[in-house]
């Protein structure tokens, strides 16, 4: 079974996002965990939540995905930010595990000039404030692009953040496709050698989720921007490897594409269509 969905917006709440997520048939969804350029978030209803946990069971949905706020930058030596980023994630691990949402999904942080180790010192003590021994919901490290001071665009660097914590097993990784194309692991002529890298560096069982996007920059450009699926540098065929990798293919995939609900409901109608013409049946029983 194939596990897609799309980044939704929370605007109009939660329940109302599993509903859309259901009406574009994908059987997963991400959403913000807060506001994602400011601070604030609301709190759900009861009745909001039942209907939300309702839809999600009804339609079987896969593991959930919440993606942290970008205000939040848990590397920086600036003490309001990171004060703010230490609230940010020990407040919504908590928000988010009570709504049973099995990962929360954050981009590691951009060192602004005090240099990748002291960074990643900073980002290991942000998440050693906020992870218990006794959460269910895992942090996953987002793969980056590279672009100015962001850490995370090497697996060796996520490798160095989860080594560091206090419990290394409640951290696991989100692959970007469109940032690890950008930061230089060309995944669109050898996927196989990409992940055996992986494998290698942080271990395959540690690969939780995947945005599946494309990338409007080139091969190793360290630039951030994602293009619908097949219309950017990776490829249509390149992306589609991904979703039907044996080593890939039970992953929840989320797409972050640029559109609206209407918009990634073709895109995952288009995928679906694709991965059924090219269907041949030793490889694509799941
Ligand atoms: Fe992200
Ligand atoms: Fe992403
Ligand atoms: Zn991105």
């Amino acid at each position: 079974m194939l596990t897609i969905g799309a980044h939704m917006s929370i605007a109009g709440g939660i329940a109302r996002a599993a509903k859309h997520t259901a009406a574009m048939e994908a059987n997963t969804m991400q959403i913000f965990s807060r506001n994602p350029r400011g601070s604030n978030y609301r709190t759900y209803e009861q009745e909001e939540i039942r209907i939300f946990q309702d839809i999600r069971n009804r339609y079987s949905f896969g593991p959930l995905l919440a993606h942290a706020p970008y205000t939040m930058n848990l590397a920086s030596a600036n003490e309001k930010t990171y004060e703010f980023a230490c609230m940010v994630i020990r407040e919504d691990l908590v928000r988010m595990e009570a709504l049973e949402i099995e990962n929360l999904v954050f981009h590691p942080g951009s060192h602004t000039g005090i240099g990748v180790e002291a960074g990643i010192e900073n980002i290991i003590s942000g998440l050693n404030q906020a992870v218990t021994e006794s959460q269910n919901i895992t942090v996953l490290l987002e793969t980056m692009s590279g672009k100015g001071t962001e850490i995370g665009a090497s697996f060796e660097e996520l490798k160095a953040i989860r080594d560091g914590v206090r419990y290394p097993e409640k951290i696991g990784v989100c692959l970007d496709t469109c940032h690890v194309f950008a930061a230089g692991y060309d995944i669109a002529h050898d996927l196989d050698g990409v992940l055996e890298e992986f494998d290698r560096v942080l271990g395959l069982p540690l690969l939780r989720a995947v945005h599946l996007n494309d990338s409007m920059m080139p091969f190793g450009s360290r630039k951030d921007r994602h293009a619908a699926a097949g219309e950017g540098e990776i490829g249509l065929d390149a992306l589609l490897g991904v979703i039907t990798h044996p080593k890939l293919k039970e992953l929840p995939f989320y797409l972050e594409t640029p559109f609206d609900e209407e918009g990634h409901r073709k895109e995952i109608a288009m995928l679906r269509g694709k991965l059924g013409i090219r269907k041949d049946e030793k490889e694509w029983e799941r």
